[in-house]
Protein backbone atom coordinates (compact mmCIF):
# COMPACT_ATOMS: atom_id res chain seq x y z
CA UNK A 1 0.00 0.00 0.00
CA UNK A 2 1.31 3.66 -1.14
CA UNK A 3 0.63 5.87 1.38
CA UNK A 4 -1.39 8.88 0.50
CA UNK A 5 1.47 12.09 0.08
CA UNK A 6 0.04 15.09 2.41
CA UNK A 7 0.17 18.06 0.38
CA UNK A 8 0.35 21.08 1.71
CA UNK A 9 -2.15 23.43 -0.22
CA UNK A 10 -1.48 27.25 0.76
CA UNK A 11 -3.50 28.74 -2.14
CA UNK A 12 -6.33 26.52 -1.25
CA UNK A 13 -5.93 28.12 2.25
CA UNK A 14 -5.89 31.43 1.36
CA UNK A 15 -9.15 30.60 -0.90
CA UNK A 16 -10.83 29.67 2.47
CA UNK A 17 -10.02 32.69 4.47
CA UNK A 18 -11.89 34.52 1.34
CA UNK A 19 -14.77 31.49 0.63
CA UNK A 20 -17.58 34.33 0.46
CA UNK A 21 -15.48 36.69 -1.70
CA UNK A 22 -14.39 34.30 -4.14
CA UNK A 23 -17.71 32.36 -4.67
CA UNK A 24 -19.28 36.05 -5.54
CA UNK A 25 -16.46 36.27 -8.05
CA UNK A 26 -17.08 32.65 -9.34
CA UNK A 27 -20.58 33.92 -9.44
CA UNK A 28 -19.92 36.76 -11.43
CA UNK A 29 -17.81 34.50 -13.55
CA UNK A 30 -21.07 32.17 -14.11
CA UNK A 31 -22.91 35.29 -15.19
CA UNK A 32 -20.69 35.82 -17.86
CA UNK A 33 -21.19 33.14 -19.33
CA UNK A 34 -24.90 33.52 -18.98
CA UNK A 35 -24.98 36.77 -20.89
CA UNK A 36 -22.92 34.56 -23.90
CA UNK A 37 -26.49 31.68 -23.72
CA UNK A 38 -28.84 34.82 -23.30
CA UNK A 39 -27.43 37.21 -25.56
CA UNK A 40 -30.46 36.76 -28.07
CA UNK A 41 -33.22 36.78 -25.50
CA UNK A 42 -33.32 40.29 -24.06
CA UNK A 43 -34.73 40.42 -20.91
CA UNK A 44 -32.75 37.56 -19.72
CA UNK A 45 -29.55 38.81 -20.88
CA UNK A 46 -30.58 42.10 -19.35
CA UNK A 47 -31.64 39.99 -15.97
CA UNK A 48 -27.95 38.34 -16.36
CA UNK A 49 -26.36 41.55 -16.39
CA UNK A 50 -27.87 42.95 -13.52
CA UNK A 51 -26.72 39.55 -11.46
CA UNK A 52 -23.17 40.07 -12.99
CA UNK A 53 -23.35 43.76 -12.37
CA UNK A 54 -24.41 43.26 -8.36
CA UNK A 55 -22.57 40.02 -7.77
CA UNK A 56 -18.97 42.28 -8.91
CA UNK A 57 -19.52 44.64 -6.99
CA UNK A 58 -20.19 42.73 -3.78
CA UNK A 59 -16.53 41.40 -4.57
CA UNK A 60 -14.46 43.78 -2.73
CA UNK A 61 -17.31 44.68 -0.03
CA UNK A 62 -17.44 40.50 0.78
CA UNK A 63 -13.39 40.74 0.92
CA UNK A 64 -13.25 43.79 3.61
CA UNK A 65 -15.45 41.96 5.67
CA UNK A 66 -13.67 38.27 5.57
CA UNK A 67 -10.31 39.83 6.29
CA UNK A 68 -11.20 42.69 8.55
CA UNK A 69 -10.03 41.06 11.69
CA UNK A 70 -6.44 40.47 10.05
CA UNK A 71 -3.93 42.45 11.58
CA UNK A 72 -3.03 45.24 9.07
CA UNK A 73 -5.79 44.18 6.49
CA UNK A 74 -8.03 46.97 6.67
CA UNK A 75 -5.28 49.63 6.45
CA UNK A 76 -3.82 47.87 3.29
CA UNK A 77 -7.10 47.10 1.16
CA UNK A 78 -8.32 51.00 1.87
CA UNK A 79 -5.84 51.92 -0.61
CA UNK A 80 -6.52 48.61 -2.99
CA UNK A 81 -10.47 49.33 -2.65
CA UNK A 82 -10.06 53.08 -3.19
CA UNK A 83 -7.36 52.23 -6.56
CA UNK A 84 -9.97 49.65 -7.81
CA UNK A 85 -13.55 51.55 -7.19
CA UNK A 86 -11.72 54.45 -9.44
CA UNK A 87 -11.08 52.58 -12.15
CA UNK A 88 -13.02 54.09 -14.66
CA UNK A 89 -14.84 50.92 -16.07
CA UNK A 90 -15.37 49.56 -12.58
CA UNK A 91 -16.71 53.00 -11.32
CA UNK A 92 -18.82 52.92 -14.16
CA UNK A 93 -20.08 49.84 -14.13
CA UNK A 94 -21.02 49.96 -10.21
CA UNK A 95 -22.57 52.80 -10.93
CA UNK A 96 -25.08 51.01 -13.19
CA UNK A 97 -25.66 48.45 -10.50
CA UNK A 98 -26.74 51.10 -8.58
CA UNK A 99 -29.22 52.53 -11.39
CA UNK A 100 -30.70 48.82 -11.43
CA UNK A 101 -30.46 48.27 -7.73
CA UNK A 102 -32.35 51.81 -6.66
CA UNK A 103 -34.30 53.60 -10.20
CA UNK A 104 -34.73 51.75 -12.90
CA UNK A 105 -34.04 49.29 -15.51
CA UNK A 106 -30.52 49.02 -17.04
CA UNK A 107 -31.84 48.86 -20.73
CA UNK A 108 -28.19 48.58 -22.75
CA UNK A 109 -28.26 49.76 -26.35
CA UNK A 110 -28.57 47.10 -29.21
CA UNK A 111 -28.20 46.50 -33.07
CA UNK A 112 -28.57 43.66 -34.96
CA UNK A 113 -29.00 42.95 -38.62
CA UNK A 114 -31.02 39.98 -40.50
CA UNK A 115 -28.42 38.35 -43.45
CA UNK A 116 -26.76 35.21 -44.12
CA UNK A 117 -23.22 34.11 -42.47
CA UNK A 118 -20.86 31.28 -43.73
CA UNK A 119 -19.51 31.58 -40.66
CA UNK A 120 -16.88 33.88 -40.38
CA UNK A 121 -18.95 37.46 -39.83
CA UNK A 122 -21.48 38.71 -41.62
CA UNK A 123 -21.85 38.06 -45.65
CA UNK A 124 -24.80 39.56 -46.29
CA UNK A 125 -26.96 41.58 -44.17
CA UNK A 126 -29.28 44.61 -43.65
CA UNK A 127 -28.89 46.34 -40.40
CA UNK A 128 -32.17 47.11 -38.81
CA UNK A 129 -32.70 49.25 -35.41
CA UNK A 130 -34.28 46.47 -32.40
CA UNK A 131 -35.64 47.61 -29.06
CA UNK A 132 -33.64 46.23 -27.49
CA UNK A 133 -36.01 45.07 -25.16
CA UNK A 134 -36.61 42.78 -27.82
CA UNK A 135 -35.43 39.52 -29.03
CA UNK A 136 -33.62 38.78 -31.87
CA UNK A 137 -36.61 35.97 -33.14
CA UNK A 138 -38.47 39.31 -33.48
CA UNK A 139 -35.70 41.22 -35.86
CA UNK A 140 -36.00 37.42 -38.17
CA UNK A 141 -39.58 37.65 -37.65
CA UNK A 142 -39.75 41.28 -38.88
CA UNK A 143 -37.72 40.34 -41.91
CA UNK A 144 -40.22 37.40 -43.08
CA UNK A 145 -43.30 39.72 -42.63
CA UNK A 146 -41.92 42.41 -44.84
CA UNK A 147 -40.68 39.40 -47.12
CA UNK A 148 -44.12 37.97 -47.28
CA UNK A 149 -45.87 41.04 -49.00
CA UNK A 150 -41.95 42.08 -51.25
CA UNK A 151 -40.55 39.34 -51.70
CA UNK A 152 -37.47 37.72 -50.16
CA UNK A 153 -35.27 40.90 -51.13
CA UNK A 154 -32.92 39.88 -49.36
CA UNK A 155 -32.67 36.69 -51.14
CA UNK A 156 -31.41 34.91 -47.39
CA UNK A 157 -34.32 32.30 -48.28
CA UNK A 158 -32.65 31.12 -51.42
CA UNK A 159 -31.62 27.41 -50.73
CA UNK A 160 -27.74 27.85 -50.41
CA UNK A 161 -25.50 25.24 -49.00
CA UNK A 162 -22.91 27.37 -47.82
CA UNK A 163 -24.59 29.92 -46.30
CA UNK A 164 -26.85 30.20 -43.41
CA UNK A 165 -29.56 32.48 -42.53
CA UNK A 166 -28.84 34.75 -39.40
CA UNK A 167 -29.46 37.72 -36.89
CA UNK A 168 -26.21 38.90 -36.26
CA UNK A 169 -26.70 41.25 -33.28
CA UNK A 170 -24.20 43.23 -30.59
CA UNK A 171 -25.23 44.98 -27.27
CA UNK A 172 -23.24 47.79 -25.77
CA UNK A 173 -23.24 50.47 -23.38
CA UNK A 174 -23.00 54.15 -23.61
CA UNK A 175 -19.32 54.86 -23.83
CA UNK A 176 -17.74 51.96 -24.66
CA UNK A 177 -16.83 50.48 -28.07
CA UNK A 178 -16.53 47.35 -27.48
CA UNK A 179 -19.30 43.99 -26.58
CA UNK A 180 -20.99 44.42 -23.22
CA UNK A 181 -19.30 40.76 -22.87
CA UNK A 182 -15.89 42.08 -23.66
CA UNK A 183 -16.61 44.96 -21.41
CA UNK A 184 -17.88 42.64 -18.56
CA UNK A 185 -14.80 40.15 -19.01
CA UNK A 186 -12.46 43.19 -18.23
CA UNK A 187 -14.05 44.36 -15.37
CA UNK A 188 -14.01 40.65 -14.35
CA UNK A 189 -10.26 40.34 -15.00
CA UNK A 190 -9.74 43.80 -13.08
CA UNK A 191 -11.69 42.81 -10.11
CA UNK A 192 -9.68 39.37 -10.13
CA UNK A 193 -6.37 41.37 -9.63
CA UNK A 194 -7.50 42.96 -6.84
CA UNK A 195 -8.47 39.40 -5.17
CA UNK A 196 -4.90 38.38 -6.59
CA UNK A 197 -3.19 41.05 -4.72
CA UNK A 198 -5.10 39.47 -1.62
CA UNK A 199 -3.89 36.25 -1.60
CA UNK A 200 -0.48 37.62 -2.19
CA UNK A 201 -1.01 39.88 1.07
CA UNK A 202 -1.61 36.59 2.73
CA UNK A 203 1.62 35.14 1.16
CA UNK A 204 0.43 33.31 -1.38
CA UNK A 205 0.90 33.55 -5.37
CA UNK A 206 -1.71 32.33 -7.22
CA UNK A 207 -2.30 30.92 -10.73
CA UNK A 208 -3.20 33.57 -13.52
CA UNK A 209 -6.75 34.50 -14.03
CA UNK A 210 -7.82 34.21 -17.51
CA UNK A 211 -11.10 34.17 -19.32
CA UNK A 212 -9.91 32.07 -22.30
CA UNK A 213 -13.27 29.76 -21.61
CA UNK A 214 -15.67 32.56 -23.61
CA UNK A 215 -16.93 31.58 -26.35
CA UNK A 216 -16.02 33.71 -29.54
CA UNK A 217 -18.19 36.82 -31.29
CA UNK A 218 -18.86 34.62 -34.26
CA UNK A 219 -20.60 32.03 -31.49
CA UNK A 220 -22.30 34.62 -29.30
CA UNK A 221 -23.49 37.40 -31.88
CA UNK A 222 -25.12 35.24 -34.20
CA UNK A 223 -28.26 33.57 -34.08
CA UNK A 224 -28.70 30.70 -37.27
CA UNK A 225 -31.73 29.72 -38.40
CA UNK A 226 -32.61 26.78 -40.21
CA UNK A 227 -33.50 27.94 -44.08
CA UNK A 228 -35.85 25.69 -44.71
CA UNK A 229 -38.47 26.45 -41.66
CA UNK A 230 -37.99 30.04 -42.76
CA UNK A 231 -38.87 28.65 -45.89
CA UNK A 232 -42.53 27.39 -43.51
CA UNK A 233 -43.24 30.08 -42.02
CA UNK A 234 -42.92 32.84 -45.41
CA UNK A 235 -45.33 30.38 -46.85
CA UNK A 236 -47.71 30.51 -43.58
CA UNK A 237 -47.58 34.32 -43.72
CA UNK A 238 -48.86 34.21 -47.53
CA UNK A 239 -45.05 34.96 -48.86
CA UNK A 240 -43.89 33.52 -51.84
CA UNK A 241 -40.82 31.66 -52.17
CA UNK A 242 -38.55 31.21 -54.98
ZN1 LIG B 1 -15.72 30.53 -17.95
Amino acid sequence: MIDEPVTADPLGDALDCISASFDRFQEAHFWIHGLESYYHHASHFRWHLSAFLKALKEVPQLLQMELQNQPGFTEWFHGQRTQLRNDPLIAFLAKQRDIVVHQRMLIPESRCSVGITELRGMKLGMGLSIDPRQDSDHAMHRYLAVAAERGDFFGILIPDEDSIPCVHRVWRLSGFEEDIIEVCARAWLRTGETIVKVIRWMGVEPPPLSLDCRHADQKVQFKLYDREKLTAQLRALGGKTK
